[in-house]
């Protein structure tokens, strides 16, 4: 049982000045296994003053010390990577499939960045100006649960890279995780106060963060309604925001694709970090006279998907992360029958043996509409929605009938038709035949259309989210 009461502040552990404090619960069988003592609007306000601070000499430091930062977060979080994949899986329930990639995944941003610095035109001449990129101030960055330390890195790595000193308030579930990394962080050596850290609610740490004066950018990945929400709060002293939201993507499965290579494609894309990735395709369309094909290909790749404890090797899903990931999973299980969905695997419950945690059962459902609510909210969990279409351009269609446009998914034959269909996705990134390199491309930028989000993530588009240009005329 681990005790969290402190908050990294000014280049120190500090205690904390808010007293709320949370059990943290295992999702493998409810045991609690860390408590964290929660912050307040006065822990914020001492992190943006701590921020605020730093900027002054961090703003103009050299790229040179920037990248040397950026390649000693990498090194540091590298050095204990057995320990942070161990409290993944104990905090999250992460198994190991996907421990791996999140957790080198992580460590490599900031090395990523570091090369994308090198490609960044900091200074240009453009007519009778010099044009140059400055970072926009003190950045606040709110992040969910679901990558925990992936989500932070993600955020810190462009941030420092601009000259940007942060605030950062991970989720109050990941308490665990962040502690770690925070030590990790502390031991890269950067000056006090250029990166602080302070656990607390989102209602309270995080409001105060997206109105406070001092506060320039807020970079916000968590659901869409909060992100709204942000968003608000942002407008409020004009601060740029970047927003992470929520997803509910399609996968088209084309009438030329390979049955049960699109099978296998399919659950990986919709069951990834035990279903809970904002990314994850699940809403999978087939041609409908492919449709007893495609339903036998599915229960058939089903069998890879061994549900259990994640600090098993052969699991390849582990619970739900908590209580209320389960039960709002469990909602939309209900919801998709009583809307006449019909389930072809899993279903409401737990699987057998495993009543311990927040296990939930792989679900797949058939004769699901685009129109019913398991095909329009995400669910955010291991639930696969499988939708008939008639023709290519119905298929486009139903794709782009969502309030979401975060990521899309195609299976084919012939990846010269698969491209062709994928530049008619309205998403910020389309995967044909593939999973997953997006992360290890430098220089690719991800985010959302329409309600998934504002601005793009990796590469000089992430970069450019933390700076400003100033044009000087001399
Ligand atoms: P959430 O929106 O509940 O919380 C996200 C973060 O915002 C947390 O740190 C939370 O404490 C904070 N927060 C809550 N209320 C706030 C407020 N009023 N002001 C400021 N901050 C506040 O999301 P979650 O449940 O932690 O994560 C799951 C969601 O994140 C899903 O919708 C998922 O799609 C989304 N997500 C998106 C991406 C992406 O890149 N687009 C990546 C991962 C997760």
């Amino acid at each position: 049982m681990k005790t969290i009461d402190q908050h990294y502040i000014d280049g120190r552990f500090v205690a904390s000045h808010g007293s709320e404090v949370i059990d943290l619960v295992s999702p493998t069988d409810r045991s609690v296994i860390g408590r964290v003592t929660l912050g307040d609007e006065e822990d914020a306000r001492a992190a943006v003053r701590a921020a605020r601070r730093a900027f002054k000499t961090y703003s103009i430091s050299s790229l040179e010390d920037r990248a040397d930062y950026l390649q000693r977060l990498h090194d540091a979080i590298m050095a204990r990577a057995p320990e942070h994949i161990a409290i993944r899986t104990l905090e999250y329930g992460g198994v190991a499939r996907h421990n791996a990639f999140s957790i080198q995944g992580s460590a490599k941003v900031f090395l990523n960045m570091r090369k994308t610095l090198e490609e960044m035109p900091f200074r240009k001449r453009v007519g009778a100006a010099e044009v140059l990129l400055k970072p926009v101030g003190v950045a606040a960055l709110i992040t969910p649960w679901n990558s925990a330390i992936f989500m932070v890195c993600n955020k810190l790595a462009p941030a420092l890279a601009a000259g940007c000193t942060v605030v950062v308030k991970p989720s109050e579930s990941s308490a665990l995780q962040i502690r770690l990394l925070v030590e990790c962080i502390d031991a890269a050596g950067l000056p006090p106060g250029v990166v602080n850290v302070v656990n607390g609610r989102g209602d309270v740490v995080g409001d105060e963060l997206t109105r406070h004066p001092d506060v320039a950018k807020v970079s916000f990945t968590g659901s869409t309604t909060v992100g709204k929400a942000v968003m608000r709060n942002a407008a409020e002293t004009v601060k740029r925001v970047t927003l992470e939201l929520g997803g509910k993507s399609a996968h088209i499965v084309l009438d030329d694709a390979d049955a049960d290579a699109a099978a296998a494609f399919a659950l990986s894309a919709a069951f990834m970090n035990n279903g809970q990735a904002c990314i994850a395709g699940t809403r999978l369309l087939v041609p409908e006279h492919r449709l007893a094909e495609m339903k036998a290909a599915l229960l058939k790749a089903s069998s890879q998907w061994k549900v259990g404890d994640p600090a098993d090797d052969s699991s390849a899903l582990g619970p739900l992360a908590n209580a209320r990931q389960f039960d709002r999973v469990q909602g939309y299980i209900r919801r998709g029958i009583e809307e006449g969905a019909t389930l072809l695997l899993g279903g409401e419950g737990h699987p057998p043996g495993l009543e311990a945690g927040y296990f939930a059962r792989p679900t797949i459902f058939v004769d699901v509409r685009n129109d019913m609510t398991i095909a329009r909210e995400e669910i955010f969990g291991p639930v696969l929605s499988v939708i008939a279409y008639r023709t290519e351009d119905e298929a486009v269609e139903i794709a782009n009938d969502s309030i979401y446009g975060l990521q899309g998914w195609i299976s084919t034959g012939d990846p010269v038709r698969g491209k062709a269909i994928a530049e008619r996705i309205e998403a910020g990134a389309v995967m044909v035949n593939r999973i997953f390199d997006l992360f290890d491309e430098a220089g690719v930028p991800a985010g959302g259309f329409k309600q998934s989000g504002i601005g793009r993530e990796f590469g000089v588009y992430g970069l450019s989210e933390y700076l400003g240009t100033r044009a000087v005329f001399a």
